[in-house]
């Protein structure tokens, strides 16, 4: 246990409030030790970029485009804009990540395209939703919809499987969008579904990828995929414009080495999955409600507010998504079955005090 940073709390080692809370994997600080021997050219001009980018294609088995970036926020919101006119519009579930955390970024780089904000079912935008909102209009004064964002694994922990996606994909071709994935978890969802990620790339036709390892034991940086190559030419204009060309890019690139090698990204998002799944049996069995299917790393469940004060004294983190008592559990590539045992017993004793 330790002191927050004010001093006046405990807070834990190791927590449920985001998997961007978890440090670095061992095999990832490794490899950045190895990396930082020496000089190498900067702007990704050096040999660790060169076979990062390869790597992620093979991981893949996709022809593509890749870029480093620093963050989920600038991948999302510069693929965006390279998909989309400023007239435009792009489609996304109403909890992504694009429409309610970015602060604006994807209509400021798309400079005034429209993000459209749909329900779905458990985080899920469906093919129906988008028919309905491409079709709503089709006059000059609305913005032309051209992009569906879709967030895999999702914002509500839940995943799009194969037919979900194939389903997207016609709705795509038919209206001739662009499809974006945000996938600050995409290594969950394929760790989830045991599928080849190419599979899962092209069952929604995707155009661009942005692929996570922030959260997946990484320090920093996430890359854009394009697989529609046209649509990355000039990307790199608008990377260094935007203030997200790394100077010394090996440190961006290096742990993709990392990750890549053996399927560690995989290794350890389906650790983290597999730690969400027992963190949900355990709770549920003393009759906590896990409020949406338990597809990735993370359980959504209702605590009552007094009861989340106790596990707040008790060092517990964890973030309020849903109303008052709508608790998000994220779990990190790290946590252990002790955690969740131990986060288990103090809710268990935290309600008993309602
Ligand atoms: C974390 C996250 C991102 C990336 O966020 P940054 O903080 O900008 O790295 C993007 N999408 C989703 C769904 C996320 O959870």
């Amino acid at each position: 246990m330790t002191r927050d940073i004010f001093g006046d709390s405990p807070v834990r080692e190791r927590n449920y409030a985001s998997d961007n809370n978890s440090g670095s994997c061992p095999e990832v600080v490794a490899i950045l030790e190895e990396a930082n021997q020496g000089h190498a050219p900067g702007y990704g001009d050096d040999l660790w970029t060169k076979r990062a980018e390869e790597g992620i294609r093979e991981l893949l088995d996709l022809e593509c485009e890749v870029f480093f970036v620093f963050n989920g926020t600038a991948a999302n919101a510069l693929s965006l804009a390279t998909l989309c006119q400023s007239y435009h519009a792009i489609l996304c579930h109403r909890m992504a990540h694009v429409e309610i955390d970015e602060c604006g970024a994807p209509e400021f780089f798309g400079g005034g395209t429209k993000v459209i904000p749909l329900s779905g079912e458990d985080g899920r935008l469906s093919a129906e939703a988008i028919e309905e909102a491409v079709l709503r209009r089709d006059d000059v004064h609305f913005p032309k919809v051209k992009a569906i964002s879709l967030t895999q694994a999702t914002e509500l922990g839940t995943i799009y499987d194969l037919n979900d996606l194939a389903a997207i994909g016609e709705s795509a071709k038919r209206h001739e969008l662009r499809v974006h994935v945000d996938g600050a978890r995409f290594a969950n969802a394929v760790a989830e579904l045991e599928v080849a990620p190419k599979e899962l790339i092209l069952a929604s036709s995707t155009d661009v990828l942005c692929l996570g390892a922030t959260k997946n034991g990484s320090p920093v940086g996430d890359a854009v995929v394009f697989f529609n190559r046209e649509l990355a030419v000039e990307f790199e204009y608008r990377r260094k414009q935007a203030g997200q060309l790394a100077s010394k890019m090996r440190y961006l690139a290096a742990p993709w080495l990392a990750l890549a090698e053996n399927d560690l990204w995989l290794r350890n998002a389906r650790h983290a999955n597999s730690i969400a799944e027992c963190l949900k049996q355990e709770l549920e069995s003393f009759q906590v409600k896990v409020l949406f299917p338990r597809q990735a790393n993370s359980v959504f469940v209702d605590i009552p507010e007094k009861a989340q004060a106790a596990l707040r004294e008790k060092g517990w983190l964890f973030y309020v998504f849903l109303g008052k008592t709508g608790c998000r559990l994220m779990c990190s590539w790290d946590l252990t079955e002790e955690d969740v045992t131990e986060f288990a017993t103090d809710l268990r004793e935290a309600l008993e005090l309602e």
